[in-house]
């Protein structure tokens, strides 16, 4: 979908749905990942999440939408326009708008790692895998290596 596509689906929406014009702009931000979109309260603009787009189909962008266009309306109206504000739940609920912004599944991966050291130098490792502690020595100085924790780190993708 395009920008131009998107804009004039959210004024629909906004038309049909609230009543009110949608007179700001909103865009798609691929750096978003835990959200469908959000609510800009500084620039009163709308990010839509494309990958959750992409993952969920256009019902699921338009409850989306709706959801960030609550945010927007109430805000401009100086009403609650936060989640756990009353007129927020009950336009929520009145116009259809997603509940939450569901996760993307986008969340980065957390896989285990392992930290070694030297004993006799103290030269410490981190690797992705284990290392056979009987067939490798330290790196440095040929020393004996022993595992000295795992950890759990974040997956880059
Ligand atoms: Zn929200
Ligand atoms: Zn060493």
């Amino acid at each position: 979908m395009e920008e131009q596509q998107l804009q004039s689906l959210t004024e629909e929406i906004s038309e049909t749905f609230f009543g009110l014009p949608f007179l700001h702009h909103i865009s798609f931000n691929a750096r978003l990942r835990t959200t469908g979109g959000r609510y800009l309260l500084r620039t009163h603009n709308i990010e839509i999440n494309p990958h959750h787009y992409r993952k969920h189909g256009l019902e699921s962008m338009i409850g989306t939408i709706k959801h960030e266009l609550c945010h927007y309306h109430l805000h401009l109206q100086k009403r609650g326009y936060r989640h756990q504000d009353r007129d927020f739940q009950e336009l929520l609920a009145r116009v259809g708008g997603s509940r939450y912004c569901p996760d993307t599944g986008l969340r980065r991966e957390v896989k285990t790692r392992y930290e070694y050291v030297c004993t006799a130098c103290g030269q410490e490792y981190q690797r992705k895998r284990k290392i056979d502690l009987d067939r490798f020595g330290c790196g440095r100085c040929r020393g004996k290596i022993k595992l000295l924790r795992t950890f759990l780190q974040q997956d880059r993708n």
